[in-house]
């Protein structure tokens, strides 16, 4: 089954010649670019969450675009870039963005980058999603290539090729939809449903240099190493997390993934290009959002939730960075953030645990924390 195939490569950096060959076997192994006929106008759906530059890991990297674009314009395509970063959605955002990240290299090229700010509503028949709001750009594209990068998250422990897609809601649109789906399984369930409506053909993650601690935005560089490519998000993603060394189960999304037959529980049942266990690394530091395994099964819901909370990963501003611009205060979707004394507190009770305030601090004052008992639970698992 195409669906089924992946590959996984080794990609030392992103110099031209190590990007090249990469995409060459990665793309080859699983007939990535088959479907690609003269004329097709072709989304590349980058991850450009914010205006960071290259080398800070949080989008993906122009070399690795750029060269995708060569292939596609090669083969007949026209390539259009684009993402929904958070904030406003407006011409003079994205240009920020494009110049920040390195996409106008890919401009120079010939693809386009998106510039179109037009927003569509539509319904949809998914398993918790039924309205979706999105980018309606994309609407003009005959195929998508979901090109992510791969980091650690505060809310789902995991951004790659599945989160990647969220990028398709309108920047000041994401705490709302967060705020609809508070619940961190319902949310993985929209993720998943948002991949089965956009169906990308091909996924690609930039799992060269990816982004470890307090991601999607704030956390350390880590290098990787390594190139992945399937036919399908939900695939890529099991491999990807197999490689960071996360247990697919706990990642919401990708056990959503896998209830519902998208992919199978084990890596080894997928038909996999290249050898996964000499690409791991072991040391990759990710925060899972909360394992409550070591409980067994408990019929007492309000007393799991209770557990729940208390074990959950939460956002803490640190205050000697903090600079009180209220960013967090003013995009909490739950109103949960009150400026006192120019410093951000939050209200638990009201916190969903959304960590758009993490995301999106400028100062990397927000951080994930998590509780000490999880710490040493984790520690020793
Ligand atoms: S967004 Fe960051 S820097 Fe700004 S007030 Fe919140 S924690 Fe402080
Ligand atoms: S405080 Fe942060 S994590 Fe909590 S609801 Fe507000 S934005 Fe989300």
């Amino acid at each position: 089954m195409d669906n089924f195939v992946v590959s996984a490569v080794a990609c030392a950096d992103y110099s031209e010649a190590n990007v090249s060959s990469a995409m060459d076997a990665a793309l080859n192994a699983i007939s990535g670019l088959e479907w690609v006929k003269p004329g097709m106008r072709v989304l590349i759906k980058a991850n450009l969450v914010s205006a960071m530059r290259p080398d800070q890991a949080a989008t993906t990297h122009p070399s690795l675009v750029c060269d995708l674009v060569k292939r596609l314009i090669g083969l007949g395509a026209s390539v259009v870039i684009g993402d929904s970063p958070g904030g406003f959605f407006t011409v003079a955002a994205l240009n920020h963005v494009y110049n920040a990240t390195g996409m106008v290299s890919a401009e120079e090229l010939g693809a386009e980058l998106n510039r179109n700010i037009g927003v569509s509503t539509i319904n949809i028949n998914g398993k918790v999603m039924r309205s979706l709001t999105y980018t309606s750009y994309i609407d003009d594209c005959d195929a998508i290539i979901d090109f992510c990068k791969l980091k650690s998250h505060g809310m789902v422990g995991m951004s790659g090729a599945v989160k990647n897609l969220y990028g398709v809601i309108p920047g000041l649109l994401k705490p709302e939809t967060h705020y609809l789906y508070p619940n961190m399984n319902d949310f993985a369930d929209m993720l998943v449903d948002i991949n089965e409506h956009f169906k990308p053909v091909l996924t690609i993650v930039d799992a060269v240099v990816g982004m470890e601690g307090n991601g999607p935005t704030a956390g350390t560089p880590k290098k990787i190493g390594v190139l992945i490519a399937a036919r399908s998000s939900f695939a890529a993603d099991l491999i990807a997390a197999q490689i960071i060394g996360l247990d697919p189960l706990e990642i919401p999304t990708i056990r959503a993934s896998i209830d519902r037959g998208h992919i199978p529980a084990n890596y080894h049942e997928l038909a996999v290009c290249g050898n996964v266990e000499a690409l791991k690394i072991d040391d990759f530091k990710a925060s899972i959002p909360k394992s409550v395994k070591f409980l067994g099964e408990t019929h007492f819901l309000i007393a799991q939730r209770f557990i729940e909370a208390c074990l959950a990963n939460r956002p803490m501003p640190k205050k000697n960075l903090c600079v009180g611009c209220k960013k967090c205060a003013n995009l909490c979707p739950a109103k949960a953030i009150k400026m006192v004394k120019g410093k951000p507190h939050i209200d638990r009770k009201k916190c969903i645990r959304c960590f758009c305030c993490q995301e999106f601090c400028p100062k990397a004052a927000m951080v994930v924390h998590r509780p000490l008992i999880m710490r040493l639970l984790q520690k020793g698992e």
